[in-house]
């Protein structure tokens, strides 16, 4: 397996066992931590592939790192397999789940984690082949919705000597990032107070729910006061529980977030003040729970290209007319404006209309694009933002999805169980293991991928937003 031609070939050859381990994991969705099954899985089979394995890195049971090789570069391949709540779907074009209220692969990191490691063990074998130095990782990430776990290991120092990194995830289109998104903090707000008959002894009462409610208030009018990238949100996790009783225990769950760092840290502190202040009206005691935090991405534009030369070189996608047509029936029952939804950034990247204008009509995205989010920030956040601050990381996005079908969606997920999803699962596996034998092969390419790196690195230090007592769950 000496050349590009033959890492291709051995993806084809064994296309059948990575679409079977995808849909294993798409059969037997695990939400975030409970990933036993499917951090098994992939384990085995790196495992049988030679990789050696490390379990409970960074102090999660669900996650590990497959190593193989020796030597420098070392490069790191970032898969995740987590499902979301409520997104048990059928593969068929109308919603249906397999499971009433179950989990599902709405987000498709059954492909992600899949795609990853088909990279990450075709590089292997040409690395033997070459008899060159380099060392891979797959690393087994787990809880990405909403967990964390990459700014678990990026704090612990899982990735810190990674020459380089990449990752992908399922999309409607394919391209490598070169965007960027929001960092996040997610916390609770529990508010303590003092239980009273509300009819009889309303003034030895200090309600709890008073303060959720001041707080939120207070943060509503905050609102008007922060930079445009930054966004609030809130759900009331626990109100009390009867009119009758004044609420002696309640709790607000918020999630904050900004584009810069330290935005991201002055906002998060007002709203701790607010909070406070919350606290101090009503003669209750806030506690705060951290639930996570996530850096803003930073991608690699230099990695960026160089996918993108290994996307040309492969060509685009093709698909059948079975797989157009159940693209075409999702999006069908989507709005029919779901397509102007692709990519909605703060910020559009440069001829962002046209690129509407050719997309609009289509079910299904099949050519490569060099970056469709230059310059732009999306509004939503990923742990992979982390890793990208600790080692150059290039995110490559595939065409796993209809154009109608937003992620985090019933459509997303039926696309994710069947042959729309594994190609672009594939189509990922093939780019990103080129990507890997160009980086193993010439050191330039490292070397200028880590210019930029450092130079970002300059002008913005990263700070891991976990703070250092808060645990993972064991
Ligand atoms: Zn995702």
């Amino acid at each position: 397996m000496k050349t590009k031609q033959d890492v291709i070939r051995w993806l084809g050859e064994h296309a059948d066992e990575f679409i079977h381990l995808a849909n294993q994991i798409w059969a037997r969705p695990e939400l975030a931590w409970e990933e036993v099954f499917s951090s098994r899985l992939q384990a085995d089979y790196l495992e049988s592939q030679g990789f050696r394995i490390t379990w409970n890195v960074a102090g999660m049971p669900t996650a590990f790192c497959a190593g193989w090789g020796s030597g420098r570069p070392v490069l790191g391949f970032a898969g995740e397999y987590d499902a979301l709540p409520g997104l048990s779907q059928k593969v068929q074009t109308s919603p249906e789940p397999v499971v009433p209220g179950g989990p599902g692969h709405g987000c498709g990191h059954n492909l992600l984690g899949t795609g990853c490691l088909a990279a990450a063990a075709a590089a292997r074998y040409w690395l033997e082949a070459n008899g060159k130095p380099g060392t891979l990782r797959y690393y087994g990430c787990p809880a990405e919705e909403g967990g964390g776990a990459k700014t678990f290991m990026a704090r612990a120092g899982t990735f810190d000597d990674l020459d380089a990194a990449l990752n992908f995830h399922p999309d409607q289109a394919n391209y490598a990032m070169k965007g960027s998104n929001l960092g996040i903090y997610h916390l609770r707000f529990r508010f303590h107070g003092i239980a009273a008959h509300a009819g009889s002894a309303p003034h030895l009462g200090r309600s709890a729910l008073d303060a959720v409610e001041l707080m939120n208030v207070g943060v509503n009018y905050l609102r008007e006061h922060v930079t445009s990238d930054v966004r609030i949100h809130y759900a009331i996790t626990h109100g009390g529980d009867a009119p009758n009783i004044v609420p002696a225990e309640a709790e607000v769950s918020y999630l904050i977030r900004a584009h810069q760092p330290d935005t991201l840290e002055q906002v998060t502190e007002r709203v701790r003040k607010v909070a406070a202040g919350a606290a101090m009206m009503t003669e209750t005691q806030m506690e705060i729970i951290f639930d996570s935090a996530f850096s803003s991405l930073l991608n690699n534009h230099y990695l960026a290209d160089l996918q993108y030369e290994a996307m040309k070189w492969i060509g685009p996608i093709e698909y059948t007319p079975e797989e157009l047509a159940f693209a075409q029936g999702i999006n069908d029952r989507y709005p029919a404006g779901n397509v102007e939804a692709l990519f909605k950034t703060l910020r559009p990247p440069a001829g962002y209309g046209e690129l509407l204008a050719r997309f609009r009509g289509r079910a299904l995205i099949s050519e490569n694009f060099p970056s469709l989010d230059e310059g732009a920030i999306r509004t939503s956040s990923t742990d992979v933002g982390d890793l990208s601050r600790v080692a150059p990381l290039s995110l490559l996005r595939t065409t796993c999805a209809p154009t109608g079908a937003p992620a985090h969606g019933w459509g997303f997920a039926a696309a994710a169980g069947m042959s729309i999803g594994h190609k672009g699962m594939l189509h990922a596996a093939r780019i990103m293991a080129l990507t890997a034998v160009d980086l193993l092969d010439n050191p330039l390419h490292i070397q200028k991928a880590r210019e930029e790196f450092e130079l970002a690195m300059q002008e913005t230090p990263y700070h891991c937003p976990m703070p250092a007592e808060v645990q993972p769950p064991s």
